[in-house]
């Protein structure tokens, strides 16, 4: 049976709403020394919004009612934006035949005789539809934070979609307290690299990975384990599930997807970041006892 310093610390953790649910999560969170946290859903809320449309030629609403069919299907946060946007300005998309998601990157869908591509400037790059003409305005609107997505139809771009997200409150507070207790955070992303500065900068993280596709997430927390490092990682989405199983200790956050939760081994259930550090003190004060 379990000692019962662990037992009280997990009795304790409980009352703050965080589960801990592995040995790792008493053993090894006391011993990380670096914590890699995901930016969209855990350091933000994950509920990003569409802010401003910008057209090549053609209207807001023809772009947007284009992206949204597109997008209709897509259960990304980014993608039930853009639907949410068209529905608000009381738009009816057109019907989609085909779809096909590239995680990370974005959506191809296929409306009526046009193939249609909605997703980060990066996948309209290797797709060469060329943005060249809505460049400084990408540039412009991601040192602003946004998340940017290009629409485009038939190998042409048509326009941008820019979506922002609220920072968690508590982020800021919490990411001091984590580096106050010895550890350093270290945002990984899948977002574009001048967004998740503005969002690191604001909350105080200097080491970012931004651009990270979904397959790489668990290579860099692999590569941040060399020397022995111990390693947390803090996430909430599908994409993150490798990243938290590969990681000494996974950290869900409560309202994450399922298989984020199922690879964790302490779930936030109170899904504010302040229990970052509060779980860690609770992992050194029950072992500490012990030894
Ligand atoms: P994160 O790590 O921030 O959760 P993802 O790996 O899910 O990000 O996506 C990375 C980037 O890929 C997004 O910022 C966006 O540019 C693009 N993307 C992914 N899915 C979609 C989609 N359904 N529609 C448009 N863009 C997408
Ligand atoms: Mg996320």
């Amino acid at each position: 049976s379990a000692p019962l310093s662990i037992v009280r610390g997990a009795g304790e953790a409980a009352g703050r709403g965080i589960l801990m649910r592995t040995g790792e999560a008493f053993q090894g969170y006391r011993l990380a020394r670096k914590i890699v946290l995901d930016k969209t859903g855990t350091l933000t809320a994950g509920r990003p919004v569409v802010r401003e449309i910008e057209t090549l030629d053609g209207s807001e609403n023809e772009l947007l009612a284009l992206a949204a069919a597109a997008e209709a299907s897509s259960e990304h946060p980014l993608a039930q934006a853009v639907v949410q946007a068209a529905f608000e300005r009381e738009m009816t998309p057109p019907d989609v035949g085909d779809f096909e998601a590239a995680p990370g990157k974005g959506v191809i869908a296929r409306i009526g005789d046009h193939e249609v591509v909605v997703g980060s400037p990066r996948f309209f790059d290797e797709r060469a539809i060329d943005l060249s003409g809505l460049s400084a305005r990408v540039e412009a609107l991601e040192a602003a934070g946004r998340t940017v997505i290009a629409v485009g139809r038939d190998g042409r771009a048509m326009g941008l979609v820019a979506l922002g997200d609220m920072v968690r409150p508590e982020a800021g507070p919490a990411i001091a307290a984590l580096r106050k207790a010895g550890v350093t955070p270290i945002m990984l992303t899948g977002d574009n690299e001048r967004a998740a500065r503005c969002v690191a900068d604001e909350i105080g993280i200097d080491e970012v990975h931004a651009g990270v596709l979904p397959h790489e997430k668990a290579e860099i927390v692999r590569d941040l384990q060399k020397n022995h490092t111990r390693v947390a990682m803090v996430g909430d989405g599908i994409n993150d599930a490798p990243a938290l199983m590969q990681a000494d200790v996974g950290i869900a956050m409560g309202g994450g997807a399922d298989i984020a939760i199922e690879s964790a081994d302490i779930i936030i259930l109170a899904n504010r970041l302040d229990a970052l550090a509060e779980a860690r003190e609770i992992s050194r004060g029950s072992y500490g006892k012990m030894l």
